[in-house]
């Protein structure tokens, strides 16, 4: 996937004006637990550029999102009312609520908006068929609309009837974020500037295997944290006490570490955080790798591998990070990851890109978003394209060209 075959399904390159134009949209945002309120409306922000870009070309925008995992259209928590004010709220002009997302009636109601103006359809997931790719559900999407736009970076990993089944019935292109999200993804996988590190981190190191494995052939150093330095931890020889790790990837890790056809220096904890009980509350103390207890749980990095990992940071031109360095949702293992999250955005002069999910979520609460060169709204998807994946969104709208 080059940069100049992305280019042409680009929306600039093609004549819009006066069309109905179904965007798909990633507007599963973060709620504030148990209530409507809108935790973070970063990914609304992100998707205001192509809306504007099509409503200055005179264009009827309707937006189409999931949000959540819904049972049933009856689930009204998952409704997009919430998300639909805050978008009016954000473009300051008023946003139709459509009541479904196929069917005669939205038909009619799309048909009897006038031109430049904004509709959304209800939460996608409303509808079994969206994420068994049905393709009557693809047919009914593309029957709203003269084209369409895939600006949803964060479900391009999933083959859905909104996100790749749709492409095979209406002219189907890429959206600015999407556009922008794969330009930079792109960059840091084919031409980045050195040295270029890689922070992963997270629960598991089976999840992060391919990623692992795909970024140690490319980037100068990978620094390991989170739950998964266990496993790391433990295929260096070292006792983990009672922290988990997973027995089956031990030789994988192994591998990884010592294949000198690599180009990545991997670098795991010096000490760590050890806790008497998985709990916000328990007993911690910093433990060398080692010497680490036996009756104890690794929690997060410690201060000693903080001071390593920021100088390592600091003398990067290029910082990719996925994955909290511990369970930074409990202050007292937080350190770490608030650490990592400084550094990078401390680095003046480099390139430094944030890979979605729980790792977006940290530099936001931090309120670093804007000391960083760029968030991604996609977890999964970041994972994906890192792992050397096709995106089978992506590859859609590139067929449908
Ligand atoms: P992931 O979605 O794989 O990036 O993992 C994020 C989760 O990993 C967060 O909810 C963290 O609480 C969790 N995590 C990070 N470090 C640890 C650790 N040492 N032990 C258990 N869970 C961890």
């Amino acid at each position: 996937m080059t940069n100049s075959t992305l280019n042409s399904n680009s929306i600039k390159k093609h004549d819009i004006k006066d069309k109905t134009v179904l965007i798909r949209v990633d507007y599963n945002l973060p709620m504030d637990p148990g209530t409507t309120n809108i935790a973070d409306d970063s990914r609304i922000l992100a998707s205001i550029p192509q809306i504007e870009y099509l409503l200055k070309r005179n264009c009827k925008v309707i937006l189409l999102s999931h949000l959540g995992r819904p049972n049933s259209s009856s689930d009204k928590e998952f409704s997009m009312k919430p998300i639909t004010k805050r978008l009016s709220e954000l473009l300051d002009k008023p946003v139709l609520q459509l009541p479904g997302c196929k069917g005669k009636e939205v038909e009619n109601q799309i048909k009897q908006l006038p031109f430049k103006s904004v509709a959304m359809l209800e939460n996608i997931r409303f509808e079994s068929g969206e994420t068994k790719n049905n393709p009557r559900l693809s047919r009914e999407l593309a029957n709203l609309a003269d084209i369409y736009i895939n600006d949803a970076f964060g479900v391009a990993h999933r083959a859905h009837a909104s996100t790749e089944g749709i492409t095979k019935h209406i002219p189907s292109y890429m959206g600015f974020l999407m556009q922008k999200e794969l330009d930079i993804l792109g960059k840091l996988m084919s031409n980045p500037d050195r040295p270029m590190t890689a922070i992963i981190g997270g629960a598991k190191a089976s999840d992060k295997m391919g990623v692992l494995k795909n970024l140690s052939k490319t980037v100068d150093s990978i620094i390991i944290g989170g739950g998964m330095a266990a496993t790391f931890i433990k295929a260096k020889g070292f006792s983990v006490g009672l922290s988990k790790y997973e027995d089956d990837r031990l030789s994988e890790v192994i591998n990884l570490m010592e294949d000198h056809k690599n180009r990545a220096e991997i670098i795991i904890p010096h000490d760590v955080i050890v806790a008497d009980r998985f709990h916000a509350d328990a007993n911690f103390q910093v433990a060398s790798i080692d010497s680490i207890p036996e009756n104890m749980i690794i929690l997060d990095i410690g201060p000693k591998t903080s001071q390593i990992y920021n100088g390592t940071i600091s003398g990067s031109c290029t910082v990719m990070w996925n994955g909290p360095m511990g369970v930074f949702e409990w202050k007292n293992f937080s350190s770490g990851t608030i650490n990592v999250a400084k550094a990078i955005a401390g680095l003046e002069d480099g390139t430094t890109v944030v890979g979605g999910g729980s790792t977006a979520d940290v530099v936001s609460k931090l309120k670093l978003s804007n000391n960083v060169t760029h968030v991604s709204t996609g977890g999964g998807a970041t994972l994906t394209y890192l792992e050397g994946k096709a995106l089978p969104a992506v590859e859609a709208i590139i067929k449908n060209d």
